[in-house]
Formats: C-alpha cells, structure tokens, sequence
C-alpha cells in the first residue's frame, strides 16, 4: 500500500513516515503541497494524510488538487486545529477521517487501514495459500503457524501477489506499489526481492510458486503436492 504523506514538520514527518514504513506501508513523504502534487501525478496512490497547515498552500485546498487527479483517493487530515469548525470543514471537504495532534502513531495506522478498507480497496485482514497464511494487519506470514522471517518488502510484495493468485502483475505495477518514489534506486531492487522471497517460501516448503513472465511481471500459483 502506497501512502502520501504531506507534513512540513520535518520530525513529525519522519516519525509518521518511518512508522508507516515499518508496519509495511510504501511512504511518498514531503513537506509542501507543490511536491504532493507532483509524486501525486507520478503514481497512484492508496490513500493521503494531510496536514493542513501548510508553507505554500491549505491542506483543504490541496486536497481539493489531490482529489482532481484521482477523485477517489482517501484522505485522513492530520491538524493541530482542535476547533469544532475545523472538523467539519475537514470533513465537508470530503475528507475521510482526521487526527487531532498530538496523535499515538498507532492510532493513526489504524485509522488508515479503516479508510482503506472502507474506500472499498477491499482488502482482505489475512490470505491463505499453498500453505501460507499472510495476515495483513500483524504484516506476518507463517507456514503451518510458523512465522516465515520477511523484510517488510517482502511481506509487501508476498501480499501484492497473494492478492490476486494467478493473475500476472506487471513489474511496473509491483515497483509503484512496493517503492516510494526516493526509493528509487537498484533497477534490481525488485527481482532481488522475489529471489529471496522464493527462497523464503521454498525454506517453508510452500506450495507457492512466484512465476516470471518475461518482460512482463509476476504471477503466484499454487504447486502440487500435499
Ligand atoms: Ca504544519
């Protein structure tokens, strides 16, 4: 899942976005609306949270610029604003939720994941295949209730494939889920990732197989055997 985050607060950005990161999360994080807007054009992403004061424009007003690239794109506002007003602006202004700072990081992620999954990403809370089990909430995946040891790319990338078993996704698809935009660096990052991801399953004696569609992506199905 890939995530905008716009917060000029330099530490607060870094805590909110090295949380995401940790739990799992694909994180564009940037400090002003002119650089929202461009990663915002670049890629698709998930969801955004806002804050809503901001150097060069109102959160509102970015939101409105972020919502007219992809009218569906959920938003959960991050202010400092306690007023009653704020609130209801936040939210006739089409915004999915919001979050008063001071704010418990976790608390944040779980509003997160609720808008996801109220935006109708209809994410499943765990995915069972060839023996393996991904919750996506805890970010684990076990092989007969023992935990495989993922990097949270890898449990990222398990998850992208496991979501839709069979069907091919194409690299540039896996890249834009999986890679922030200044994550960009290897041209291998991605293929080094299903090799050891491969590896991992095999140790699990996972009846999974991640299939290379030359040029194209990527495709999980399920093996024979018990
Ligand atoms: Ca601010």
């Amino acid at each position: 899942m890939r995530v905008l985050l716009v917060e000029d607060h330099q530490a607060i950005r870094e805590m909110i976005a090295d949380h995401l990161r940790e739990r799992g999360f694909a994180v564009d994080a940037v400090g002003r609306a002119e650089q929202a807007l461009s990663a915002a054009r670049i890629a698709r992403m998930d969801a955004v949270v806002l804050d809503l004061g901001l150097p060069d424009t109102d959160g509102m007003r970015l939101l409105e610029s972020l919502r007219e690239l992809h009218s569906e794109l959920p938003a959960i506002i991050v202010t400092a604003r306690d007023s009653i007003e704020d609130r209801l602006r936040g939210l006739n202004s089409g915004a999915d939720d919001y979050i008063v700072k001071p704010f418990n990081l976790l608390e944040l992620e779980a509003r997160l994941r609720a808008v996801l999954r109220r935006a109708g990403s209809r994410r499943e809370t765990s995915y069972s295949l060839g023996g393996i089990l991904f919750d996506t909430v805890t970010r684990q995946a076990s092989a007969s209730g023992k935990p495989l040891d993922l990097t949270r790319r890898e449990a990222a990338l398990l998850e992208e494939l496991m979501r839709v078993p069979g069907r091919v996704i194409t690299k540039d698809r896996l890249e834009d889920r999986l890679y922030a935009l200044e994550d960009a660096g290897s041209a291998n990052a991605l293929e080094a990732a299903v090799s050891r991801l491969r590896r991992k399953l095999a140790g699990a004696e996972a009846r999974l197989a991640i299939e290379t569609k030359w040029g194209i992506g990527y495709r999980l199905v399920e093996t024979g055997g018990a």
